[in-house]
């Protein structure tokens, strides 16, 4: 197959995808789309970023462990954190794209204007979109923390392996 010059300068390898969020706590959505992008991808970085909201559950660096927690299963995912501006940390990785999950149409305006905003700051920096899965798109960090604090059940929303967690958090800001 004939490849074209302007096609080949264009070719992005599809060898590391960054996956950025506030991840306040992790839920199975988020997993579902690491799962998913560490099945397409050769490696997968979950970064924390700062979060955007004044008073989160929980730090930053809680975040990152609650997030390897559950991620110990997968050989081709790590994580990290960074309060930098996300083409930045892209660009630090390297070789990579970012990957984001799209809930409803409601996310679609906000990553829509990211994805562009983050071309324009470094063009170099492609942003991919998964479908989050029909199961999960009702589900973000904030309903979680919500009911969550109401003592709701939380089997269907997060990872097990952090619910413990959870509680613990909610206990100690009582
Ligand atoms: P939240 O809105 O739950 O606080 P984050 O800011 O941590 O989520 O989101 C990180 C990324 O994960 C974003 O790309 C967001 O669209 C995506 N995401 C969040 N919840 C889900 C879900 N339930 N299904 C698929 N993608 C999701």
């Amino acid at each position: 197959m004939r490849v074209y010059a302007a096609e080949k300068e264009r070719h992005v390898s599809m060898k590391t995808a960054v996956y950025p969020g506030s991840f306040d706590p992790i839920t199975l959505g988020h997993l579902n789309i690491i799962r998913r992008a560490a099945a397409i991808f050769d490696k997968v970085v979950v970064c924390v970023m700062v979060n955007a909201e004044k008073n989160p559950m929980f730090t930053r660096q809680e975040r990152v462990e609650l997030i390897r927690k559950v991620v110990d299963r997968f050989p081709n995912v790590s994580v990290m954190s960074s309060d930098k501006l996300l083409v930045d940390v892209a660009e630090e990785i390297g070789d990579c794209v970012v990957v984001k999950g799209l809930r409803a149409i409601s996310d679609f305006e906000k990553e829509f204007q990211m994805a562009l905003i983050n071309k324009k700051l470094n063009a170099k920096v492609e942003t991919l979109f998964l479908t989050s899965s029909e199961k999960y798109t009702f589900l973000s960090s904030s309903v979680v923390r919500e009911i969550a604090s109401y003592g709701a059940p939380l089997e269907e929303f997060v990872p097990r392996e952090i619910i413990g967690d959870i509680r613990k958090k909610i206990e100690s800001r009582r």
